[in-house]
């Protein structure tokens, strides 16, 4: 008897356990319903309030340096303001911003850097902005006048969302600085509108601010890639005057690397315009090639937009253009890696004098999509900064994103 009670209370449990796998199953089903017919509020959704794309025409292309420091930065040597303009006019440069640390002089900016005799050029233009040097990172602020920096110092140590009202009302372009090192960009990435994704000569210390850009193109955020040479320290007058870094200047100066922008005049606001529209690509230095990138639309040999342009995609196939302009190393051959949405898409080899690589793609009508380019191939000399090559190595140049169906209201 024992035994069969036994028997007939397992039957029992054996029943209570398969109704409950039932009811559970249950609960899986209505689960998996339920996950089937959510709906999210931000999935993608078709855009109709992207603005047509700027003329590719009438335009200068204008190549500059967005990070140097002069001797009003307090780690810096040899480096007067007037010995970098000087030399960034040698060099063919046309526009710098001197980006001062802000704390050496306690946010006062205007009366230190700006207000100094030598802050001035016939030929260069000059950017107004300081490295905005704060316990959370750097950032660079950029405009093409005079601001009140002082209050971005000021609100520094602040919550995110007081900090982006002010940068707001000041209406300047603010930009994050060597994001992946020391010193990284601590704030929130929606109060920029670029990123400093190649910092220095020293390419291959850029790799994780490349993760970073990646990341937040990929989630929507339309920033523009630059470079900055970060440089401190200038070529000493005198050979008493040598500090332990003065052999930096040999290494990484002005246009190490060099951001080119296609802006709509040559003045100091078009360079901002530009830097913030992300017609922008960089390069090794002055004399590397620089990188275009273009699409046609409609496939009839005429390109319709270019590096930080936005549109929506027609759902045909595009035809997508890289070309360097200037000084290529005819015979050589230059990798084109293209990168679509953060992943490795494709690779492309060229040559010749204006080398031209093509590649076709179709981007999805709904959701975003991204490409953008680097260019790997033989260096080209900077003789003013003899040494800057062997440190960027293979890196020739790269492009800004081509984009399709990102919300400007985002
Ligand atoms: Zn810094
Ligand atoms: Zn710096």
């Amino acid at each position: 008897m024992m035994f069969k009670n036994d028997k007939k209370r397992m039957l029992l449990k054996q029943v209570t356990c398969t109704g409950l796998l039932v009811a559970m199953a249950g609960c899986f089903t209505n689960a998996a319903l339920a996950q089937s017919t959510h709906v999210s509020p931000w999935a993608p959704t078709e855009l109709n309030n992207i603005p047509p794309v700027a003329s590719l025409k009438g335009g200068i292309w204008l190549k500059g340096d967005l990070h140097l420091h002069s001797r009003h930065s307090k780690e810096s040597s040899n480096n007067p303001i007037a010995k970098i303009i000087a030399f960034s006019k040698a060099a063919g440069v046309d526009y710098i911003c001197i980006t001062d640390h802000d704390n050496h002089v306690d946010g006062d900016v205007a009366h230190n850097t700006w207000a100094d005799p030598e802050f001035k050029s016939d030929s260069v233009l000059l950017l107004y902005g300081a490295e905005w040097t704060t316990t959370r990172g750097h950032g660079n602020v950029f405009s093409a006048k005079p601001y009140d920096h002082q209050r971005l110092y000021d609100v520094r140590d602040q919550r995110d969302i007081v900090i982006g009202a002010v940068k707001k009302e000041l209406g300047v372009h603010l930009s994050a600085n060597h994001p992946s090192g020391k010193d990284h960009f601590g704030y929130s990435y929606d109060m920029i509108e670029s990123i400093e994704v190649w910092n220095s000569a020293i390419w291959s210390k850029n790799e994780n601010a490349i993760m970073i850009w990646d990341d937040m193109l990929s989630s929507g955020r339309k920033l523009t890639g630059r470079g900055g040479s970060d440089a401190h320290h200038g070529t000493p007058d005198t050979p008493d005057k040598a500090t332990k870094n003065s052999v930096q200047a040999t290494a990484n100066y002005v246009g190490t690397p060099t951001t080119w922008v296609y802006a709509t005049a040559r003045t100091p606001q078009a360079v901002v315009d530009a830097l913030t529209n992300g017609r922008v690509s960089v390069s090794a230095n002055p004399y590397a090639p620089r990188v275009e990138f273009y699409a046609d639309l409609d496939q009839d040999g005429k390109m319709d937009m270019m590096m930080g342009d936005n549109t929506k995609p027609t759902g045909k196939p595009v035809k997508f253009r890289i070309q360097l302009t200037g000084n290529t190393v005819p015979g050589e051959t230059y990798t084109i890696s293209v990168v679509k949405n953060g992943n490795k898409f494709d690779t492309l080899k060229v040559t010749g004098k204006t080398p031209v690589a093509e590649f076709t793609d179709t981007p999805a009508t709904l959701g975003r999509t991204y490409y953008r380019v680097t260019v790997e191939g033989p260096g080209t000399p900077y003789p003013q900064v003899p040494e800057s090559m062997k440190l960027s190595g293979n890196m020739v140049g790269l492009s800004n994103p081509i984009f399709f169906n990102f919300d400007p209201n985002f």
